[in-house]
């Protein structure tokens, strides 16, 4: 994968240095992306029947591209950087990766809590996509009332019940650095050292690993995000659908603070050579048909309020009530938590 990324990056830096004269016939977009779905093909495509803008695609994980980007420094052809999860992207705006968007569109149809705080020249990153993290459990072992808080992670009544992926996985960091501004310091280093007592394994794997786990009966309660759950329900496998039978799904904290909610975002590049063009994509990735495709590719909900999509998983799932707390002041507690897990012992 990074082999990959490299490769096709120095195509596209040699391609960006000798094509001066096709720069000047077709306008292009150099495009960084961590997402990587079919539904994305026909995203592109509108977008350049409707601009005559060209998209140089460009995919690779989330750490590969940040990499990239650091050691391109201003000499980097990216444009537009997408990216998922909120801390990832607090991070890049904190290591000056972006540029702010001042955009009336943008503001309009993102709400404040879903893109970074504005700074006066506008957000340095733009939600386009929301996901839940939300708590599974084995239907057979486990009444739903044990779980129906984050919270309830650390109660005695699921000791020895709890799988997670990493401590340190972005996924989760952000879910504590919510939690931290929900309860405090004390409270939250104290909530995670009770995750960590009643962990009935070894952080490891990822979210699905999680899900199979629970219903393979190694764990009984464990934390994912939506949209590993809602894959796994419209899996053509019949062995990932029996999975699904077996456990349960509960949106954490509805009587209380909401649903903790992460977002896949979009950014400028600090140095992209095609500013207004990169600004007009962040534009067309907010508009209705658009946020239908972004949202839809990865069994995500879209970040504009009117716009609804037809995903049968996610109509299983039901409506809930997401948290308030927005997700740049998620992303700034993710060194504190760091420690705080080092602390508790949570890998
Ligand atoms: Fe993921």
């Amino acid at each position: 994968m990074r082999l990959n990324l490299s490769l096709k990056l120095s195509l596209l830096a040699a391609l960006t240095a000798t094509s001066t004269w096709v720069a000047a016939q077709q306008p292009v977009l150099n495009l960084y992306s961590a997402r990587h779905y079919q539904t994305d093909e026909a995203l592109y495509e509108n977008f350049t029947r409707a601009t005559g803008i060209r998209i140089n695609r460009i995919d690779g994980d989330d750490n590969g591209i940040l990499s990239r980007l650091r050691s391109e420094g201003a000499a980097s052809p990216a444009d537009v950087v997408l990216l998922v999860d909120a801390a990832r992207l607090w991070r890049a705006e904190q290591d000056g990766l972006f540029q702010p968007v001042n955009s009336e569109v943008l503001k309009q149809r993102i709400p404040a809590t879903l893109r970074s705080a504005d700074t006066g020249q506008g957000s340095a990153w733009y939600g386009l996509s929301t996901r839940a993290r939300v708590i599974v459990y084995d239907k057979a072992r486990v009444p739903a009332a044990d779980v129906e808080t984050y919270e309830a992670l650390a109660a005695a009544r699921n000791k020895g019940r709890v799988c997670t992926r990493s401590g340190s996985h972005p996924y989760n960091v952000s879910l504590f650095g919510s939690m931290r501004v929900r309860l405090g310091a004390e409270k939250t280093e104290a909530w995670l050292k009770g995750v960590v007592d009643n962990m009935a394994r070894a952080p490891k794997g990822g979210d699905t690993d999680q899900i199979k786990a629970v219903a393979a009966g190694e764990c009984a309660v464990a934390l994912s995000n939506s949209y590993y759950v809602a894959r796994l329900m419209r899996s053509s496998n019949p062995a990932d659908r029996a999975v699904m039978e077996k456990v349960g799904v509960i949106f954490p904290d509805q009587k209380g603070a909401g649903t903790h909610v992460n977002i896949a975002g979009g950014a400028v590049a600090r140095h992209a050579p095609h500013r207004e063009a990169a600004v007009k994509f962040l534009e067309y990735l907010a508009s209705d048909d658009a946020q239908r495709y972004f949202a839809e590719g990865n069994n995500e909900w879209p970040v504009v309020a009117s716009v609804r999509t037809q995903n049968p998983a996610l109509q299983a799932m039901g409506e809930f009530r997401m948290e308030a707390v927005p997700v740049s002041a998620i992303g700034a507690q993710q060194a504190e938590i760091q420690r705080m897990l080092d602390r508790v012992g949570y890998r």
